[in-house]
C-alpha cells in the first residue's frame, strides 16, 4: 500500500488515540480528537461494530505504525529483527522503534513531530557521533550522540525552530541532553515503561505469528 497523504487527524480518530502527528497543535485544545472523539466517516459517531480478534490485532499494529510513521514493509523488517532477538518480541519491537533516529530527535525536543524530524534528517542537518546521517530509520545504540551539524546550528531558522520546540515534551530518562552543544545522548536503552503510547504489543505479535 502506498504512502498515506490524507488528513492526519483522521488517523488519530480512526485509532481512537492521539498519535501526535501535527506537532504543537496536538498539545492544544485544537486537537481534533479532543473535539470529535469518534471514528471518522458519516456514521462514525453513531455506529459501533463489535471487533473481532483479528480486527483488534490489526488496529493495534496500525496504531503503532502510524505513531512511529513506519510503512508496512519496514514494520515487518522491524518485527522480524525483534523476533530473532533474545527476550520478549513485542518489547524488542517497541524498543527498536523507540531507538529510531527520527523518534529520538522528536523525543529530545529537537523537532515538532516525528515527520518533521524525518525531514530534518533527510535534509542532512543531523549528525550521529559526529557523522552526518540522512536515514530516519537509523537504529541508535547505547551511548550514541545525536545533534545538529555545525551549519544547521548556525542557521537562523533552525535556531528559531529549536527555541519554539523547546520544552514542549518531557525528555525521557534514557536520553540525556547537552543544551550547549544542541545534542543528546542515548544514556540507557528504553524500556517498556518508556513507550509513550498505550499499546498491547502482544496483539501485534499474534497477528504476525499466524
Ligand atoms: Fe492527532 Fe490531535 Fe495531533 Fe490531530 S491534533 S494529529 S488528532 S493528536
Amino acid at each position: 500500500m502506498g504512502k498515506y497523504n490524507g488528513p492526519l487527524c483522521r488517523l488519530c480518530r480512526a485509532e481512537g488515540t492521539k498519535l501526535f502527528l501535527k506537532g504543537k497543535r496536538c498539545l492544544t485544545d485544537k486537537c481534533s480528537l479532543e473535539r470529535r472523539n469518534y471514528p471518522p466517516g458519516q456514521r462514525g459517531a453513531r455506529v459501533s461494530f463489535r471487533k473481532s480478534n483479528y480486527k483488534l490485532q490489526l488496529r493495534e499494529k496500525q496504531k503503532v505504525k502510524r505513531f512511529y510513521g513506519v510503512g508496512e514493509r519496514q514494520f515487518r523488517i522491524f518485527f522480524a529483527k525483534a523476533a530473532k532477538k533474545k527476550g520478549i518480541t513485542g518489547e524488542n519491537l517497541l524498543q527498536a522503534l523507540e531507538l529510531r533516529l527520527d523518534n529520538v530527535l522528536y523525543r529530545m525536543n529537537m523537532a515538532f513531530s516525528r515527520a518533521h524530524a524525518r525531514q530534518l534528517i533527510r535534509h542532512g542537518h543531523i549528525i550521529v557521533n559526529g557523522k552526518r546521517v540522512s536515514i530516519p530509520s537509523y537504529n541508535l545504540r547505547l551511548n550514541d550522540e545525536v545533534g545538529f551539524c555545525e551549519k544547521a546550528r548556525n542557521n537562523e531558522s533552525v535556531k528559531a525552530m529549536l527555541s519554539d520546540v523547546k520544552g514542549l515534551l518531557d525528555t525521557p530518562g534514557w536520553l540525556v541532553m547537552n543544551e550547549e552543544k544542541l545534542s543528546g545522548k542515548v544514556n540507557s536503552l528504553p524500556t517498556r515503561d518508556d513507550v509513550s503510547i498505550t499499546v498491547e504489543e502482544h496483539l501485534i505479535v499474534e497477528l504476525y505469528s499466524k
